[in-house]
């Protein structure tokens, strides 16, 4: 276990990709050590409903490493829980990460879980022995009215069995450090782990940035645009950007780092280099 925390995300290949890239990914992130790889759940046309599950199973069992399943709440009954809790179980998967999940044109909501806390609860109600991770969201969720009223939603998160938050991708520090101190104000005591998104490449971290409603400083902006046309040089810069951003989060006291892996290992790798020493093995 690291002091901070240390954990990984990765996503499943989609339905159509060829089964083996996770094992690049995973390959590639060996002597790493994370203390867990979180695995996304899509909510998508060609997702894989099973792949979270095989995914997190590989993670745990071939590779040793403890493994947090995603899953989203707004397409699924009490129904579809209970069988993939089932599948958690059988593939040796005690955390979880409910999530409510983002609308997907074209799909009618199933209406049964508005909230990641209701499917949260709902976990916790049928299984009390699974490990319940949540989202949260340092510039407030695009839907909410304040950071404000955001963070007294995310105390009901914690109110129904969260005991662990990752936070949404940021690039400006301060913006985290003032929502972890106003949580702690509000009385929400569990870890905060702060998730790093790389900005290796331009229009992907632009379109990112305004989907999540990230405020993006100008530093990052003069980087992106100087380095647009440079594949090279961008990603040296935007692994320089992420391994400032965790050094000065670490000495500000951070509980854990989350790096959006994008399962892109040299870029973790490169930026593991450049910050590990700022971990402490406790274990
Ligand atoms: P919620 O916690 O339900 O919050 C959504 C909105 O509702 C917020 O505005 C909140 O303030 C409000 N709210 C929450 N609870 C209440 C309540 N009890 N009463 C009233 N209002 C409330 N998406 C995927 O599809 N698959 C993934 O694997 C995935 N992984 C993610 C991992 C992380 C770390 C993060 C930060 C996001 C991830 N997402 C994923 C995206 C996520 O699904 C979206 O951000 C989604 O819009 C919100 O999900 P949530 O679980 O935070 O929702």
């Amino acid at each position: 276990m690291h002091s901070p925390i240390f954990s990984l995300e990765i996503f499943p290949p989609k339905r159509n990709a060829p089964v083996g890239t996770i094992y690049d990914t995973l390959d590639g992130l060996e002597g790493l050590h994370p203390d867990f790889i979180s695995v996304t759940y899509g909510t998508g046309k060609s997702s894989d409903r099973t792949a979270t599950a095989r995914i997190a199973h590989t993670v745990k069992r071939e590779y040793g490493i403890d493994a947090v399943a995603h899953l989203t709440a707004m397409y699924v009954t009490k129904k579809d829980v209970d069988d993939t809790l089932e599948m958690f179980r059988e593939a040796g998967v005690s955390s979880i990460l409910p999530l409510r999940g983002d609308v997907v044109e074209g799909r009618t909501p199933a209406g049964v879980f508005t909230h990641a806390s209701d499917l949260a609860a709902y976990i916790k109600s049928v299984d009390p022995s699974f490990k319940l991770f949540g989202a949260c969201y340092p510039e407030g969720h695009p839907q909410s009215a304040s950071l404000e009223e955001d963070i007294e939603n995310l105390r009901k998160k914690v109110d129904s069995g969260v005991t662990h938050l990752i936070s949404q991708l940021f690039y400006s520090t301060d913006e985290f450090l003032q929502f972890a101190e106003l949580a702690r104000k509000k009385d929400i005591t569990v870890p905060i782990e702060a998730g790093i998104m790389p900005p290796v490449l331009a229009k992907s971290t632009l379109r990112m940035a305004k989907q999540c409603q990230a405020h993006v400083p100008r530093h990052l902006h003069q980087i992106l645009e100087k380095w647009q046309g440079n594949k090279e040089a961008l990603q040296q810069a935007g692994i320089v950007y992420a391994s400032e951003q965790i050094s000065e989060l670490i000495a500000n006291g951070v509980d854990g780092i989350h790096l959006y892996s994008m399962n892109h290992p040299k870029v973790v790798r490169r930026i593991w280099n450049n910050v590990s020493s700022l971990f402490e093995v406790v274990e």
